[in-house]
Parts: structure tokens; C-alpha cells; sequence
């Protein structure tokens, strides 16, 4: 059985700005109305013969994304970025630097979210929420009939990536 949320219409979205360092057009600050679709499989069990519980899963996923909504993320495992955090000003700084092009840019701590990621695409993002929900249904032990969860951060509209972790 496959339980399924869709992002757009179970209202699951967010916005956030963010930069693919390096490439030509997405290597500036811009952002995106993220929306994310969930995919969970697994058996029908317990009192109610749930996969898991809608309003659990649709709180985890809030709750995820809750962090990132409305901030600048920045990917700390970055090759090419280095960042510091200043507490004189509570502002970040970070640095991205590849061969003879360098950006710097200082923003205020509370502007940022620092991720641990190689980068913010839609990829790597997917991969992170696929984590995050997967480690808060077993802190909260509703894994138990859960064979695998399928995340899709959509960037806008009809483009996103999927991503299936295994239980
Ligand atoms: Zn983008």
C-alpha cells in the first residue's frame, strides 16, 4: 500500500532563497515556492489499519521544512565554500571561492539556514527531507510497517526530484 501526499494540494510548500554556487544563471541569490510530495509504502496496521497516521506524517514534513521556510539555505559540505559565523554582529559570513572567481557575502544569522549538505539543489534537498522524516517517524516509533519513503522537492511546479530511502 502506498500512502501518497501531494504537495500542492495537501499544502505542503515552502519558500526559500538559495544559490547554486558556480553555475551561470542559478550561481546568484534567487529562490523558489518549493512544494513536496511523499510518498510512504508500507502495511495497513493497528487500530485504524493505517500505513501511518496523514496528520503525523503532514506535521513531520511541516515541521522540516518549518526550518527552511523563508530563509537563505547554505550548504556547509560545500567544496568550494568556506563560512564563519561572526558573533560581534550575530551575522554570517561565507565565501565562495573556485579558481580565480571569489563572492563574498555577509548576511544576518537569523536570515540563514546552515545546512549540511554539498549543495541546495533540489536533489540534495530531497535526500534531506527524505533523512530528517525518516529518523523523526522512528523517534516517534510509527516505522514499524514502513518499507520505504519517497520525497519529491518540487521547485515550483511541474520540476523536482525524487528520492526513495529504504527503512
Ligand atoms: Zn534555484
Amino acid at each position: 500500500m502506498i500512502l501518497e501526499l501531494n504537495g500542492i494540494y495537501a499544502g505542503l510548500r515552502f519558500a526559500s532563497a538559495h544559490i547554486v554556487f558556480g553555475h551561470s544563471s542559478c550561481g546568484v541569490i534567487h529562490g523558489h515556492s518549493y512544494y513536496v510530495d511523499v510518498k510512504l509504502c508500507g502495511a495497513p496496521s493497528g487500530e485504524f489499519g493505517f500505513v501511518c497516521d496523514f496528520k503525523t506524517l503532514k506535521n513531520i514534513v511541516k515541521e522540516t521544512y518549518g526550518e527552511l521556510d523563508h530563509k537563505l539555505l547554505v550548504p556547509i559540505n560545500h567544496p568550494h565554500l568556506k563560512y564563519t559565523t561572526n558573533e560581534e554582529d550575530d551575522s554570517i559570513t561565507f565565501t565562495f571561492c573556485k579558481q580565480n572567481k571569489t563572492k563574498e557575502y555577509k548576511i544576518p544569522s537569523e536570515d540563514v539556514v546552515l545546512l549540511p549538505l554539498t549543495s541546495t539543489t533540489a536533489e540534495e534537498l530531497s535526500i534531506y527531507f527524505a533523512e530528517r522524516i525518516k529518523n523523526r517517524l522512528k523517534e516517534l516509533n510509527e516505522d514499524s510497517a514502513i518499507e520505504w519513503i519517497e520525497i519529491m522537492v518540487n521547485e515550483g511546479i511541474g520540476q523536482g526530484a525524487a528520492y526513495r530511502l529504504n527503512f
